[in-house]
């Protein structure tokens, strides 16, 4: 052995210790998650998703907070899989592409695990088509298009429903005008996008591309307000929960219409309650939503700090710039809001139980020396392996059947 090949082996050895350390540190972020995930605790903390409460809370970057909240979730899945991350034996990203298969291949996956590279599993768990348990028939997905069927409804509990099922084909098209709709949310800076998120991101496109002046105006929805007793409803008739007239009533158009014994007589001229002068004043004073943690720099929504129905006024100081999923939030009771916008650190915003929330988490250096690893990280192989023989053995059934008809049609 040379001096060069010793003083290498003696930097894997202590990267293989590191790394083992570092593999249980992540197996123990993932079982808290787990834990706060179970309990809902997150809940109520002012944001929007469990990876965002821990991209916040422990310094880490959505991607790997993501990871991290995909790997809690299939913790009670995979037995196996979960007590090689704690024990340090895999990495985290590892972790991440085997929870992608099916529960029942836990011990499987494991095996793959422990040979493979992160790049490696991406490819090898897709290519593997885990349909479905050996023995158990494929689901079918032919639905036809007699069976397509969409429809919307609005629930008791005033929540807008939608219900439906379309054939692979024509499903596709919606799939890709959701995905285009995500990564044009994502390329402007949101986070912890939902399909829900999505299907408005289409829907309020296709309504801002409608040329026709007449069908535009048609497209628009007005909310109806009883200015003596403050009932809010919609021009179908259903009755809308407070907290939705609320949060209209910071940032829309008003209408003022008369009435005389219930007959209306007179409409006055549209106005936005916000004017788009001080609109332009409150979004550069702010930079994005106000919400400590929260990085929505786009849509955001200007909302009245003492409301605008209670007789708040339409000037800077009581006007701060929210994302929507935060203005939702303080509207429906669970994101406090008071204070002075045109004060820097004028204003204070609390969580459902009333606390303060801190302008950044706070990681707590250790008061007691890193857990140590039961083996070190053993690193995967390196080179061109060949994973239909090497530590696997063992091929999908589906993956069987479709290598032999490739062979009878070559
Ligand atoms: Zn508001
Ligand atoms: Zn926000």
């Amino acid at each position: 052995m040379t001096l060069i090949d010793e003083q290498i082996a003696g930097y894997e050895a202590e990267l293989a210790e590191a790394a083992g350390a570092l593999n249980l540190a992540n197996a123990q972020l993932v079982e808290i998650t787990e834990r706060v995930s179970h309990d809902e605790s997150w809940v109520g903390t002012g944001v929007h998703s469990l990876s965002q409460w821990l991209t916040y809370r422990a310094g880490v970057s959505p991607e790997r907070a993501k990871a991290i909240v995909a790997v809690a979730e299939r913790r009670a899945a995979f037995p196996q899989v979960m007590s090689a991350l704690e024990s340090g034996e895999l990495s985290l990203e590892q972790v991440v592409e085997l929870v992608k298969a099916p529960a029942w291949a836990d011990g499987l996956v494991l095996d793959w695990g422990r040979v493979a590279t992160v790049a490696r599993l991406r490819r090898t768990i897709r290519r593997e088509w885990f349909t479905g348990a050996p023995g158990e028939p494929d689901v079918d997905h032919a639905a036809g298009p007699d069976r397509d069927r969409v429809s919307t409804s609005v629930t008791d509990d005033h929540r807008w429903r939608v219900n439906g099922e379309l054939d692979l084909g024509r499903g596709a098209v919606v799939d890709a005008a959701l995905i285009e709709a995500r990564e044009s949310l994502f390329d402007r800076g949101h986070q912890s996008i939902s399909t829900a998120d999505c299907l408005v991101e289409v829907c309020r496109r296709y309504l801002d591309g409608i040329e026709s002046p007449t069908r535009r105006e048609r497209s628009k929805t007005w909310v109806h307000i009883d200015v003596t007793e403050g009932a809010a409803s919609t021009t179908d008739g259903w009755r809308l929960p407070d907290s939705v007239r609320d949060r209209i009533c910071c940032d829309g158009l008003v209408q003022p219409v008369w009435e005389r014994e219930g007959v209306p007589f007179s409409v006055g001229r549209t106005q936005q309650i916000v004017p788009e002068r001080t609109r332009r004043i409150v979004e550069r004073r702010d930079h994005g939503c106000r919400v400590p943690g929260c990085s929505s720099d786009s849509f955001l929504e200007v909302h009245h700090i003492i409301h605008w129905l209670n007789g708040g006024v339409t000037d800077t100081w009581n006007l701060i710039c929210l994302c929507a999923h935060h203005h939702r939030l303080h509207h429906s009771g669970v994101l406090g809001i008071t204070g002075n916008a045109d004060d820097p650190d004028g204003t204070v915003f609390t969580d459902s139980r009333g606390s303060p929330l801190d302008q950044c988490g706070r990681p707590k250096p250790p008061d007691i020396s890193p857990p140590s690893p039961a083996r070190p990280y053993q690193p995967p192989l390196m080179g061109r392996v060949d994973y239909h023989w090497v530590g696997l053995g063992w091929v999908h059934p589906d993956e069987q059947l479709r290598r032999r008809t490739r062979h009878h049609s070559n």
